[in-house]
């Protein structure tokens, strides 16, 4: 709906902290979609995002939801689906060439980004569209990405000590215990 797009563009910063709040909500109902499986899990998450999303941006579902770099102004809603800024067919006050009645996306983009918090983003470049991604949900593969890249910096941040132990006794035998460390203390990974 037309309105509520040019609503969400002038409410973006409300929507940008909104958004932050699902996605935390998402990263730790993240081991939950896995004990469920996460292919389970997208169905009905994809329904949710359709009906919210469609009836706020007008979202197509690409599946690579670009809205925080955007100013809450879907990209694919402008007639030539470019991801990284308007054409050169702008009309005076702003508003798209092909559909003359509405605001160039791009326009309310820029519009958006300057009441976010984040709003610099809007300076990075997006890559392409990859239409296999189509109809997914974003919301979903994104807080899994983040899930597994949390895990791994945890992970990493509980055997840094460990990882540190062979090489300290390399140098300086007295620094640090000559006992083993408990099977526990060491992942599988550092032990190969
Ligand atoms: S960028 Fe993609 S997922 Fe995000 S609102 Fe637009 S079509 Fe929907």
């Amino acid at each position: 709906m037309y309105r509520l797009r040019l609503f969400a563009v002038r409410h973006s910063r409300g929507f940008e902290w909104l958004y932050r709040r699902l996605e935390r909500l998402m990263i730790g109902l993240d081991p939950l979609f896995a004990r469920i499986g996460h292919d389970r899990v997208e169905a009905p998450v994809a329904l949710i995002e359709r009906g919210v999303k469609s009836l706020l941006f007008d979202c197509r579902m690409c599946g690579q939801c670009v809205l925080s770099s955007t100013g809450m102004s879907c990209p694919m809603n402008c007639p030539k689906q470019l991801r990284n800024g308007p054409c050169g067919g702008v009309r005076p006050g702003g508003f798209c060439e092909v559909k003359p009645a509405m605001r160039c996306v791009w326009a309310l983009a820029w519009d958006g980004a300057t009441r976010m918090e984040d709003g610099a983003r809007i300076r990075e470049v997006l890559p392409p569209v990859d239409h296999g991604l189509k109809g997914s949900s974003s919301w979903l593969r994104v807080s899994r990405e983040k899930a597994a890249a949390l895990r791994e910096a945890r992970e990493a941040e509980r055997t840094a000590l460990a990882r540190a132990f062979p090489a300290a006794r390399e140098i300086e035998p007295a620094t640090a215990p000559l006992a083993e460390e408990p099977p526990r203390a060491v992942s599988q990974e550092v032990r190969k």
